[in-house]
């Protein structure tokens, strides 16, 4: 079992230190560079269920509000206090499945018993404006993005242990035992893949995180080195 993940974020420009006025110093002159002309891109955000992704997103948005965030499609049931259009566009398999044959997402993956996709359409619009189109979507998802889209920036989340984010999926309390253990079961292939990503972060502190995750988007994609070091006993 991992017990410990060591982070390493390292930037070639030697900035890994930068603070956040100097990152959004960076956004301000990466958007006013992307402005003529626009160039728009694809961040995938992918990490285990319960790893704090949601809260991380909410926070990166308002700090960024030029991000497009996209929803997906899911045969899921809401939980409570989710919006249809806001949170997901909560659909039946049956239409679910109707978007997909008719090549109307642009991933699409099972994830612990129900089906999530990306609607195509808007994500593709968004790009050709020149927007930067972020989607949090699962591994298997994140690698047909990849396949397709060899450019897209791809941001791993990671738990600061698989212990706290089964403590995380617990007190989420809204599914059952069968379900945790599904996502739990989940979490571990997909930790295990986050070498296939850009660069990856550890979310045990927001603020940290965040900044990571200005780093990663705001330097060059050939700039970017990242490595980790995940030690198993
Ligand atoms: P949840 O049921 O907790 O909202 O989401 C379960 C998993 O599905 C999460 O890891 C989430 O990132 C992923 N997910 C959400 N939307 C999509 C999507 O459009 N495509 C894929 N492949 N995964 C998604």
């Amino acid at each position: 079992m991992i017990s410990k993940i060591k982070y390493n974020l390292r930037l070639l420009d030697g900035g890994s230190m930068l603070g956040s006025t100097l990152v959004q110093g960076k956004m301000a002159q990466g958007l006013l560079a992307q402005s003529n002309p626009p160039e728009g891109k694809l961040i995938v955000l992918t990490g285990p269920s319960g790893v704090g992704k949601g809260t991380l997103l909410r926070s990166l948005l308002r700090r960024h509000p030029d991000l497009y965030l996209s929803i997906s499609m899911t045969t899921r049931a809401p939980r409570s206090g989710e919006i249809h259009g806001r949170d997901y566009y909560f659909v039946t398999r049956p239409e679910f499945d109707r978007m997909a044959a008719n090549h109307q997402l642009l991933e699409w993956a099972e994830f612990a018993g129900n089906c999530y996709g990306t609607p195509r359409q808007p994500v593709e619009d968004q790009i050709r404006q020149g927007r930067w189109v972020v989607l949090e979507i699962e591994l298997q998802g994140a690698r047909q993005i990849f396949q397709s889209y060899p450019d897209a920036l791809g941001i791993f989340i990671l738990p600061p242990s698989m212990d706290a984010l089964e403590q995380r999926l617990r007190h989420r309390a809204s599914e059952s035992e069968e379900a945790i253990l599904r996502r739990l079961d989940r979490a571990k292939t997909e930790v295990n893949a986050a070498n296939e990503f850009d660069i990856r972060v550890v979310n045990d502190n927001l603020e940290q995180a965040l900044h990571q995750i200005e780093l990663a988007l705001f330097t060059p994609k050939p700039d970017l080195k990242a490595e980790i070091e995940t030690v198993a006993v």
